[in-house]
């Protein structure tokens, strides 16, 4: 492991940031640098540094990965708005909008700092994985602040530095490794495990020194003995002892492996030209040393889901010992160290590195695919630590294909990987050419084939509970739930259907209309299937929405009504009216009975109100007997009085415009209707103005012809 070294000047990162980027963008890092200089001036860290020193070694541990000018500006910028109160508009406005987006993605970030509160902690996570999406720049900004933090986390208390190192091993070195930067990955976990288990970690560090000289020489000599071996060949190379991360020791430890069994221990690396090289090399290495059993990879032909090329074996060297061997091209090698950072490209910023993130790495993928599933943002990122960034095993389609799956998954997992469909119809599984049942754990390497049968009544729900990943589970789930719509989407068109038509509505009027959106805003559905589905689902009754519709809007019977309607006020005519015996007295017409000309009247004198004129059958006055006068309508009277009906019908549907249209020919006009209904019946309460009895009792005919009325009569209130 190459430990990326600590500076203390802007010159030691100045030099090192002019060997790759182009001249030209060289002053907008200095004024950067210079920005933050001021605005951080006279703080200082924990540590008891200048805090100017963590934004300039942020940004150079980025040059290690040969990052673009805005993402060096960014690591250099990339405090100033939580800590010392620069907008956004400010940087985008001297910086320009790219970095401006990666500064506010490192600080969204970092705004929830850790806490022991774990929904916080969830969605600091689920912020770190959404930054993914939005562009990759903003995790390797975040990666490298990490990696300078925990360099200096000695100087926060303790159990903030193991919290701090457990969030690093959980979600940051994880997402770094799926992203193939495994220099900057292998100093995070180091650092992490130091402050997370610093007795472990000290207990391996002790075992390494012990044994350091020895596995020195024994690497050196193994080196000199290959490299003959290879130049005796012509094949020109260069080999590297490589030093095991203390982590990756920890790991196999873990694994219930002992100190001394951990055979790469001894270790080297070829870097040779061309991929033919490689194998040349190999070739010759196994010629000479006895290869160890199973330990052989060859991750050329099948890279890992990351991206990472080489060949791996392990082979009996000097005096018996077992060393590793990994043998792999620059090219490979460039890749292996920076992962998705080899993709950095100076002309289109972070586009092309988002897209190769986008298209080849597999991690990405799922992630996305889960985003889309899942909304709780805990049980989002309970699906991510299971599916995305647990250990994961390789496993191969017959065709040679790499699928990665996390540790524990089955057939089932890798069917629904491959594709939903494949998942959905199949029937059995085969295992290196044996059949296994759809419970049986994978292993490193299986060759799996799916056996499918398009017939198939789909997926078990016995398998929700056999599957490991939330992917396939959701896929599963997601399968039941669409046959459970498609059966309530059916219902709920019947039952509609059944309903208007048992009301004497027409559906396809309704769907037709604006009352169709209406129905959907107030329910909050999107779509006429949703309608159904509630429909069908019983959350929703047809009576609800049909009552609904007529009573909460203006019908267009309703809007026929009020061009029909008009407003006249009728007065009582002293002279239309002569009461026995009385002449100059206020003589007012009863509102209960509201009788017209024609009508028999009798007068009842109120008391200081004058004579109220009622029809002689108004159940209201018969009691009244010896306050009754006997009253008269004129002959020739030439004016609307007003009066009321009421009309009964069955509930078949609703009459009020074939009402209003009786008013047409006829000399009465409508008021008011009232519409009342009950389960058999509607009942309609109009008021309207008419010249006499005749007039209106021909109006009162006109209505009982329509067929659904069963009853017209006088209303007397
Ligand atoms: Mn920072």
């Amino acid at each position: 492991m190459t430990k990326i070294k600590d500076i203390q000047t802007y010159d030691e990162l100045y030099d090192q940031v002019k060997t790759y980027i182009p001249e030209d963008e060289l002053k907008d890092i200095s004024r950067a640098y210079a920005f933050a200089y001021e605005h951080h001036f006279g703080v200082k860290r924990k540590s008891g540094e200048d805090y100017i020193v963590h934004p300039l070694n942020v940004a150079y541990i980025l040059t290690s990965i040969n990052a673009d000018s805005a993402t060096i500006e960014a690591a250099l910028l990339h405090d100033v708005i939580e800590d010392c109160n620069v907008t956004e508009e400010e940087i985008e406005e001297k910086f320009g909008h790219e970095v401006m987006i990666l500064v506010r993605g490192v600080t969204k970030i970092n705004r929830l700092t850790f806490k022991n509160d774990s929904e916080a902690t969830i969605v600091n996570h689920r912020k770190i994985i959404v930054g993914l999406s939005e562009d990759v720049r903003v995790i390797i900004v975040k990666l490298a602040d990490r990696l300078h933090n925990m360099r200096t986390l000695w100087a926060i208390p303790e159990d903030r530095a193991k919290a701090k190192a457990k969030e690093t091993l959980d979600i940051l070195t994880p997402i770094a490794h799926r992203l193939g930067m495994s220099e900057i990955k292998s100093e995070l976990e180091d650092l992490s495990l130091r402050y997370y288990k610093p007795n472990v970690y000290f207990d391996i560090v002790e075992k390494l020194n012990k044994t350091k000289v020895e596995r020195e020489s024994l690497v050196t000599e193994m080196m000199r003995e290959v490299s003959s071996i290879l130049n005796e060949h012509n094949i020109k190379h260069e080999i590297k002892g490589r030093a095991k991360s203390v982590y990756s020791i920890y790991n196999k430890l873990n694994k219930g492996k002992k100190f001394n069994e951990i055979y790469d221990l001894l270790a080297l690396r070829v870097f040779v030209d061309t991929k033919e090289d490689c194998y040349q090399a190999l070739g010759l290495i196994h010629s000479k040393y006895k290869p160890m059993p199973k330990r052989f990879k060859d991750y050329i032909a099948m890279p890992k889901a990351n991206m990472y090329q080489s060949l791996h074996t392990t082979v009996f060297g000097i005096n018996g010992n077992p060393f590793e061997i990994q043998i792999r091209t620059y090219e490979m090698d460039l890749v292996a160290e920076k992962g998705i950072a080899s993709h950095w490209s100076y002309k289109e910023g972070g586009k092309v590195m988002q897209n190769a993130m986008e298209q080849k790495l597999q991690f990405f993928r799922s992630i996305m695919e889960l985003t889309e599933e899942e909304n709780k943002s805990s049980e989002f990122m309970n699906a991510v630590m299971n599916d995305v960034l647990k250990d994961s095993i390789y496993v191969y389609t017959p065709k040679g294909d790499v699928i990665e799956l996390p540790l524990g998954s089955t057939p089932i997992d890798f069917a629904y990987r491959v594709h939903s469909k494949i998942g959905d119809t199949m029937v059995g599984a085969i295992v290196n050419d044996q059949i296994v049942p759809l419970d049986y754990k994978l292993k490193e390497n299986d060759i799996v084939k799916i056996n499918t049968n398009k017939n198939s009544n789909g997926p078990s729900k016995e398998w929700i509970k056999m599957a490991f990943t939330t992917h396939a589970k959701n896929k599963i789930k997601n399968f039941y739930s669409k046959i459970d719509k498609n059966e309530n989407l059916k219902n709920g068109e019947e039952t509609l259907v059944k309903e208007f038509r048992r009301k004497k509505l027409s559906l396809s009027t309704f769907l037709e209309s604006e009352d169709l959106e209406r129905v959907l805003n107030e329910y909050n559905m999107n779509t006429l299937d949703d309608f159904y589905i509630a429909i069908g689902a019983g959350q929703l009754t047809p009576t609800q929405v049909i009552n609904f519709l007529t009573v909460d809007k203006p019908t267009k019977e309703e809007i026929v009504l009020s061009r029909n309607i008009r407003n006249a006020k009728p007065t009582v005519s002293k002279n239309d009216i002569s009461v026995e015996g009385i002449d100059e007295i206020k003589v007012n017409i009863a509102g209960c009975c509201r009788p017209i000309p024609g009508d028999e009247i009798i007068g009842y004198i109120s008391k200081g109100y004058g004579i109220n004129i009622h029809r002689m059958h108004c159940p209201n006055v018969s009691d009244l007997e010896e306050r009754i006068i006997p009253a008269t309508w004129q002959e020739n009277i030439d004016k609307r009085y007003e009066t009321g009906i009421l009309v009964r019908a069955l509930r078949e549907k609703n009459i009020l415009v074939d009402i209003v249209s009786k008013t047409v020919g006829s000399n009465v006009i409508i008021q008011n209707i009232n519409t009342m209904e009950s389960n058999e019946e509607y009942l309609y309460e109009i008021t309207l103005l008419t010249h006499n009895v005749d007039e209106l009792k021909k109006f009162m005919n006109e209505i009982r012809k329509i067929s659904s009325v069963f009853d017209v009569e006088r209303n007397i209130k």
